[in-house]
């Protein structure tokens, strides 16, 4: 579908909310608490310590074929899986990029749902240290309906489950872990909720994957809660539940356009929720989290990329007191099929970071790793092979 907007600026847009009935997959390991694991293997016959050293298989040693489960007694390990680790996402379509830096992975779900992962692998350069991140979907499709983004061309599907979130963090640490790509075996340094879907529309199981990222082995991958990013359109009340919740992960906020006109364009659901509420929200979780928030801006060619709106987006930012705690990093657009929108050019996003930093907000440029494979943000849109 073309990336066209959806409504003349001002009229009703169709917003998806919530999403349709949801096809739960089968209670996983991962969907369940500490001591819920404990009673499922008691409830199964067994002893309570093998709950342990099933999650350090899980989790710790990233086994996750029962034949690699040599430490639990062998004519058990197949009713383990059966009843406590169905299949959640099967891999149906991989691709390469970036010389097998940048892998993408297409998952099929147990009710036929698509969604896909981005593994990006990067090396120490003059400005950062060597690190590899996992950009996750959270729900199949997307409601937000944003026009530049090809998930959002398609509608939701439904939420995922954390099991299904987590899974696909798993898979990317496992293939690390195994030395699949270039650079030796490593580990996962970072998460994105940047794939498919708005991550704080399905809160309840975006926390669970994230909970069960950052609490220690055994029970979970014991990730720093800084290395993970949540990103999102701006549902105001979630962000502010978010920054309640004691886990300071770090928030982005797809901010896109300074002003209301523009954004309720871009970003759909800003007819619900102003730009100023936004930012409000967002330096709100920066000041209670001590964590700086990133807010995301994708350049778009005389779209939103004009010299007077870096001077806005500067002033809106500023507006509260202590603004340091914002760093804006801008996009490139990276087209969707069929798009009428295009990339900045390069001399005018130089003059919009230029325009920003004389302001003193500190920005970035995001990279636009696997855009060859429509891996890069903004272009998963599952469609099978
Ligand atoms: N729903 C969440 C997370 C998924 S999108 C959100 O909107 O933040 C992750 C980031 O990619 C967002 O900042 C989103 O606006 C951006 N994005 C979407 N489509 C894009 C495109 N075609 N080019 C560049 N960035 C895009």
């Amino acid at each position: 579908m073309p990336a066209q907007p959806l409504a003349e600026p001002g009229k009703e847009l169709p917003l998806v909310f919530t999403a349709p009935k949801r096809r739960k997959p089968a209670a996983h390991w991962i969907d369940l608490g500490i001591d819920e694991r404990i009673a499922a293997v008691q409830r199964l016959g067994h002893q309570k310590f093998r709950a342990q050293q099933l999650s350090h298989q899980w989790f710790e040693r990233l086994a996750h074929t029962p034949d690699e489960w040599t430490d639990l007694p062998a004519n058990a390990r197949q009713q383990f899986v059966d009843e406590l680790f169905p299949t959640l996402v099967t891999e149906i379509n991989q691709q390469r990029a970036d010389r097998g830096a940048t892998i993408k992975t297409l998952w099929k779900l147990h009710d036929g749902s698509l969604v896909e992962s981005v593994l990006m692998r990067y090396g120490a350069g003059e400005h950062s240290a060597a690190r590899t991140t996992m950009c996750v979907s959270s729900q199949a499709g997307c409601g937000m309906a944003c026009p530049f983004c090809a998930t959002g061309q398609g509608g939701l599907q439904r939420n995922l489950s954390t099991g299904e979130i987590v899974m696909q963090v798993l898979d990317g640490a496992r293939k690390l872990s195994r030395g699949e790509l270039p650079g030796g075996p490593g580990r996962v340094s970072n998460i994105v909720f940047m794939g498919m879907g708005e991550p704080l529309a399905n809160y309840k199981a975006v926390m669970g994957a994230v909970r069960t990222l950052v609490e220690p082995a055994p029970n979970g991958l014991g990730m720093s809660a800084r290395g993970i990013t949540v990103s999102t359109v701006g549902l105001v009340p979630r962000i502010e539940q978010l920054a309640g919740e004691g886990i300071p992960v770090t928030l982005a906020l797809s901010l896109h356009a300074p002003d209301d006109e523009l954004r309720d364009e871009l970003v759909p659901i800003n007819t619900r929720w102003k730009v100023d509420e936004v930012v409000d929200a967002a330096w709100h979780y920066a000041e209670k989290t001590r964590r700086r928030v990133s807010i995301e801006y994708i350049m778009i060619k005389d779209i939103n990329d004009q010299p007077e709106r870096a001077d806005l987006l500067a002033r809106v930012l500023k507006k509260r007191g202590d603004w340091g705690w914002f760093h804006v990093n801008l996009i490139p657009l990276n087209p969707t099929p069929g798009s009428i929108w295009t990339a900045s050019d390069p001399a005018v996003e130089a003059e919009f970071v230029r325009r920003l930093q004389a302001r003193g907000v500190p920005v970035t440029i995001r990279d636009t790793r696997g855009s060859d494979i429509d891996g890069a943000c903004g272009q998963l849109a599952a469609t099978a092979v």
